[in-house]
């Protein structure tokens, strides 16, 4: 598999989100936060999503460029609309107002309605805590088929919904983040399976009549039969819930119900909440403490099969240091990356990448 660096990834999407029409800045975030969850070993979220980006704004369902609108502020408490702006753009002015707002008032809860794709959570989740506050997210996804079934249904009510947590370190890097999808694995995980002629793992997903099957051939028919499984039975089904719940609906913004318009586009909507640990009590034990008690819980004697015990974050953190020396980007990836900078015009930018 050909290896690139994190820079010439970066330079790559910059030059094609520019020419999609974005100004600089809004393509730099763009490229950082693909580029990102590249380093951070969540290929799914990288910069194979990069021609999904560009079919997206050349067909109107992702508006480059476009400033979220403030629905509501109360201070501590601020709602946007994303206007279906790039998630990258409109999700980083959330996240700043939320970083501001949290020094201000102790506490800040931040909704974003309407963001087109806001890719990897703990990208948010990082700079909340980097900031030195705890960040809670819960996200929905709108306006995209429902793939993911409930605990108990045979049929897909919901999609991946993720849910993130962050708790600030005493550097860059938060102490811990957990950073998930509330399905067992993610649909980009099932079409690697399919592309590969792979059957995915036992319990993960349901053909069309709502039974166990490991052939995700059906996930990618047309129409699309089966879904995915909800993680841990009925408590990753009720996560899921609570992502349209508090995620979507509290903050005004689209569940996944049919009611609300569904284009097969990808629509987040997040509720971001950010503590200041000083304002709760001493920051500065609630570190020691929490430290103390990650410490403990890695040292619990190993069960069968397992060498280690790692925290949540941790294989994101191991994922940069080892790909600082190169990212892994498969060449179907790199075909799809070439098309995707052809269609808007910059082939040459597409050829360097091939080369
Ligand atoms: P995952 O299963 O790889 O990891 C989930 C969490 O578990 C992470 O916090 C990780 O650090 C931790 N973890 C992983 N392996 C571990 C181990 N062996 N021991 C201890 N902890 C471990 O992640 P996922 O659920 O596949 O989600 C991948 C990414 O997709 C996330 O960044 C998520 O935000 C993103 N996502 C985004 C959307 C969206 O609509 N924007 C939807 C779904 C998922």
């Amino acid at each position: 598999v050909p290896t690139f660096s994190a820079h010439d990834l970066h330079r790559f999407v910059q030059g094609v989100v520019v020419s999609a029409g974005s100004t600089a800045r809004e393509a730099s975030l763009v490229a950082v936060q693909l580029v990102g969850a590249n380093l951070a070993g969540h290929d799914s979220h990288g910069v194979g999503m990069l021609p999904l980006y560009v079919e997206n704004v050349l067909t109107g369902r992702l508006v480059v460029n476009h400033q979220p609108t403030v629905v509501r502020d109360s201070g501590a408490v601020v709602v946007f609309d994303g206007g279906r702006g790039f998630g990258a753009a409109v999700g980083q002015v959330a996240v700043d107002t939320a970083i501001e707002r949290v020094a201000e008032h102790g506490l800040a809860m931040i909704g974003l309605r309407n963001s087109f794709h806001l890719g990897r959570i703990g990208h948010w989740g990082e700079q909340i805590a980097a900031a030195g506050h705890v960040a809670i997210h819960f996200v929905n996804v709108a306006g995209h088929p429902a793939i993911v079934a409930p605990y108990g249904g045979a049929e897909g009510r919901f999609v991946t919904n993720p849910i993130c947590v962050a708790i600030p370190g005493s550097g860059a890097e938060p102490m811990a983040m957990l950073d998930m999808a509330t399905s067992v694995i993610a649909l980009g995980k099932a079409r690697v399976a399919f592309e590969e002629g792979r059957p995915v793992a036992e319990g993960v997903l349901l053909d069309a009549d709502g039974r166990v099957t490991t052939d995700p051939s059906g996930m990618f028919s047309h129409p699309r039969q089966g879904a995915l499984v909800a993680m841990g039975d009925h408590k990753g089904s009720g996560l899921a819930m609570m992502c349209e719940l508090l995620g979507a609906a509290l903050i005004g913004g689209p569940t996944i119900q049919p009611g609300n318009e569904r284009d097969d586009s990808i629509i987040n909507n997040m509720l971001t909440i950010a503590i200041d640990p000083a304002a709760v009590g001493d920051a500065e034990s609630f570190r020691r403490e929490a430290q103390a008690f990650l410490d403990y819980a890695v040292t619990a004697r190993l069960r069968e099969g397992f060498d280690e015990i790692l925290l949540p974050g941790q294989p994101e953190q191991r994922s940069r240091v080892a790909r600082s020396a190169g990212i892994p980007v498969d060449d179907n990836t790199i075909a799809l990356l070439a098309a995707a900078a052809e269609s808007v015009g910059v082939p040459d930018l597409g050829a360097a990448l091939m080369s």
